[in-house]
């Protein structure tokens, strides 16, 4: 039998998964007429307010940057230009939802490869800070400036010595190269950054210091140098460790459909994350240093900034279906929703999305539950391989047609980076989820549509 992977989730979402509150979703699906994601943006401000508060608590100058890509919802940009938090955008199209959402410029971060023309204008016009990723790119970053007669701020972007085979960043050479082109008019050398893929805390602080040292080198040469970036990769924690582990040790393929084998999974248990992890990195004592990251960062006068995307997004959302059919196979049942799993991006890098989706059954007299009822997950389309849920998920209740799945704490790069109106199926509305206004036991929690279009 699969085991369970319970998905750690809020209070304010519990009390959506069962009546009374559980009326909400279940209008909803029939309101929007198919599936649907959930935005909960005071998860988004509480995870925001801990990475500050972890700065606070190291006694460290920091700035937290949003990384946009992993959520378009018009709602959480809103909130970070509310908050004063800046923005890391990588398009031209992200760039305008930004500074539309009310974001400033100058809070701005563009990151990404090769960043065209039209993108690099706009942000030297807006004065946001550009990570330059390419020789080539700091050569047209300091024309355009120049031919707009404006300073571009720019910040360079280490190639990490541990990852070598990255395609992002500039290595000694050619930072040294970089570092020369930035002795001239018309550029603010406003720092270093990086952006590692994997959650190694120790590796980013070990990195974090090199761009330190970076910093002082670059000052001798009378550049500002004043910023490091330490770019995104804050861990989330979706599963307990318990779950976790026996997940790990029992996993067959035939607790799979199809007996369908993965090559890896993301690691949904996370002892140390989010703003815990910045914290942990912050006490670090990198190696080849005698102080920690924060004592470092604090003598030379450095600013860090951090560019979390998923860990901002922890418990800010999840996405909802409507069992659409039940159909028995050998043993378990194969549900088809009313939706792809394109709105479930993880299965998409030949991977799956592994916290077990709640059931909310619809208001229905034959509820038994002698489970648990093994089920897999299909789409709403014509291919043998779209499935949200490969897994034979073990339900405690007997899942029916008119039922809702909900997968939990899916905001973070799983509703909309693979999105696609596949079938004429339309692309699910996100929801935003407001407390109540006043104060009563009847009281409601409110809900609007995000902005975005
Ligand atoms: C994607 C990305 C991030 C965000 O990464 P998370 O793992 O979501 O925190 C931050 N910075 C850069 C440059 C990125 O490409």
């Amino acid at each position: 039998m699969t085991t369970t992977l319970t998905s750690h989730t809020t209070e304010e979402v519990r009390a959506l998964l069962a009546p009374p509150g559980s009326a909400l979703p279940h209008e909803l699906s029939h309101g929007l007429g198919g599936p649907y994601h959930l935005l909960f943006p005071q998860r988004f401000d509480a995870n925001a307010a801990a990475f500050r508060q972890a700065f606070a608590d190291a006694g460290v100058d920091g700035r937290v940057y949003f990384a946009k890509k992993a959520n378009k919802a018009a709602v959480f940009v809103e909130r970070a230009a509310v908050a004063g938090l800046g923005v890391d955008v990588a398009s031209h199209g992200e760039l305008r939802e930004a500074l539309a959402a009310g974001v400033r410029g100058t809070d701005l971060v563009v990151t990404g490869p090769a960043k065209d023309d039209q993108l690099l204008r706009v942000a030297v016009l807006h004065g946001a800070l550009v990570a330059v990723d390419a020789l080539d790119e700091l050569d047209r970053v300091l024309a355009l400036a120049d031919e707009l007669g404006r300073t571009a701020r720019v910040l360079l972007r280490r190639l990490p010595p541990g990852q070598p085979h990255s395609r992002f960043g500039l290595d000694d050479a050619e930072m040294n190269t970089a570092l020369r082109r930035c002795r001239t008019e018309h550029v603010d050398m406003a720092g270093f950054s990086f952006h590692l893929s994997g959650y190694d805390i120790r590796e980013r602080a070990d990195l974090a210091a090199e761009l330190v040292r970076l910093c002082a080198q670059a000052r001798t040469w009378g550049l500002r140098a004043d910023r490091i970036s330490v770019g995104g990769g804050f861990a989330v924690d979706y599963v307990g460790a318990e779950d976790w582990r026996r997940f790990q040790e029992s996993t067959r393929p035939e607790h799979f459909h199809k007996h369908k084998a993965f090559s890896g999974y993301y690691p949904y248990h996370s002892p140390v994350a989010g703003a815990d992890a910045l914290a942990a990195m912050l006490t670090t004592t990198p190696a080849g240093e005698e102080s920690t990251l924060a004592e470092l960062v604090r003598a030379a006068g450095v600013t860090l900034l951090v560019e979390p995307g998923r860990a901002l997004l922890d418990q800010a959302g999840c996405t909802v279906f409507r069992v659409q059919g039940v159909k028995e196979r050998d043993g378990y049942d194969i549900l088809t929703v009313d939706g792809s799993s394109l709105s479930l991006s993880e299965q998409w890098f030949e991977s799956e999305f592994l916290p077990d989706p709640v059931l909310i059954p619809a208001d229905r007299a034959d509820i038994a539950d002698a489970g648990p009822y093994p089920a897999c997950v299909g789409a709403a389309t014509c291919l043998e391989s779209d499935m949200l849920t490969w897994r034979k998920i073990p339900f405690p209740v007997r899942p029916a047609t008119g039922d809702l799945l909900v997968y939990l704490n899916t905001a973070g790069y799983q509703m909309d980076s693979n999105e696609s109106p596949f079938h004429e199926l339309p692309l699910p509305p996100k929801v935003v989820i407001e407390p109540p206004t006043y104060d009563s036991p009847s009281a409601r929690p409110r809900w609007r549509l995000d902005r975005h279009p």
